[in-house]
């Protein structure tokens, strides 16, 4: 079976685990530094603050942020759940942007219309979502949420090793040139992996310092004070992310050259061998700025021409042994969104959602299982 994603684990990541394990901390210890350092170093930030997962690190990027009860926060409707989820975990709002029907990013025009939604209430927070690893327009969604009073919060597990050319300059996602913080994850089928796992970045040294105090109880150690001493202004959580898992995160951003080059080398053969599906299959738009390192192959499928549902295509490619997954069902459709704030017409979110398909992606894939992936749905998709 194929699946849609995976992680590449290989035995010097395993010997990075071990060599942690037999150290002197599992947790807070020399590895977490380590990969925070290296990180920040990767991505082109001043800093970067390890935590438990991306949805912690979303969660902190809030707290950071002191967003707070009945403020607002934009979110895109396509997307993972923990997107809009964050803005709630603070008593916020989440004010549901509609996405480009194409590219399935939020446009400079689906925020200025969902900022004419925000009403009374303080917009906080922007999250653009870089969906599958293509990069929102940064700079025209920073100046629209500057001048409504609010930052960027880039939620960037898609987009890990991107790049984009803004003007003449060259940026790498991560590097917060634009945006407050930037939040990545490292879930098994994101670029790298540590099983659970998420880092925040910024250029912003006192953000650094709220996000590094919420990811650790709330808990601080005034200079000077008795060496047992330590106060809580305000409670934090436990985010934080092991010295086990920093240690194969570190051992796995070694690597991310290699695996971005991979996933870039498979885009381009998915590329050469979709073209024949056209036009029934499609593949998302990349926007002109974005040099992606895909995290997801996702294709736009015109079902109603194809005569086929998505259900008998996604059957089809599993019987075959090809996995395929939806990237994502509109969150402003969850039952907890419309409880909360009704019905909402997103015609652009809608319209990527009916065609939307993930093909298998990741770097263990082997050059011959793209012919395999593009045949399985090809039949799939034939009378
Ligand atoms: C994976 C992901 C998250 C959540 O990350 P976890 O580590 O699974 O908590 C949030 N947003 C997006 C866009 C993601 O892809």
């Amino acid at each position: 079976m194929l699946p849609y994603g995976r992680q590449t684990i290989e035995d010097d990541d395993i010997a990075a685990v071990a060599e942690a394990l037999r150290g002197d901390f599992l947790t807070t210890g020399p590895a977490v530094e380590a990969f925070e350092r290296a990180f920040a170093e990767t991505v082109g930030a001043r800093h970067a603050v390890a935590c438990a997962n991306g949805t912690a690190a979303l969660h902190l990027a809030m707290l950071a942020l002191d967003v707070k009860p009945g403020d607002a926060v934009i979110a895109p409707s396509i997307t993972f759940l923990a997107t809009a989820n964050c803005a709630r975990y603070v008593g916020a709002d989440v004010v549901f942007a509609d996405v480009d029907a194409d590219t399935g990013l939020m446009t400079p025009q689906t925020l200025a219309e969902a900022i004419g939604r925000v009403g009374e209430r303080r917009l906080r927070a922007v999250l653009p979502v870089h969906l599958r690893g293509d990069v929102a327009e940064l700079p025209a969604l920073a100046e629209l949420a500057g001048a409504a009073g609010a930052v960027l919060v880039e939620d960037a597990p898609h987009a890990l090793g991107t790049t984009m050319t803004f003007g003449n300059t060259a940026e790498t996602v991560g590097d917060v040139r634009h945006s407050a913080m930037a939040t990545f994850s490292f879930h098994p089928v994101k670029t790298i992996a540590t099983g659970e796992g998420g880092m925040v970045t910024t250029n912003d040294p006192a953000l650094a310092e709220r996000l590094r105090i919420m990811r650790s109880h709330g808990m601080v150690r005034p200079e000077g004070a008795d060496p047992w001493w330590y106060e809580m202004p305000e409670p934090g959580f436990n985010y934080r992310l092991p010295d086990i898992l920093c240690a194969l995160g570190l051992s796995q951003l070694r690597k991310l050259p290699r695996f971005a080059a991979r996933r870039r080398a498979l885009a381009a053969a998915y590329g050469e061998a979709l073209a024949p599906l056209a036009p029934v299959v499609r593949q998302a738009v990349r926007p002109a700025w974005s040099d992606p390192v895909l995290h997801l192959m996702t294709v736009l499928i015109d079902f109603e021409a194809a005569g086929r549902s998505r259900r008998d295509v996604v059957e089809a490619l599993k019987a075959r042994g090809v996995g395929s997954q939806v990237h994502y069902i509109p969150v402003h459709r969850q039952p907890y969104y419309r409880e909360l704030y009704g019905d909402l017409d997103l015609p652009g979110a809608e319209a990527w959602y009916a065609r939307c398909l993930s093909l298998p992606l990741y770097p263990g894939m082997a050059d011959s299982d793209v012919a395999t992936v593009v045949e399985a749905l090809a039949a799939a998709l034939s009378r």
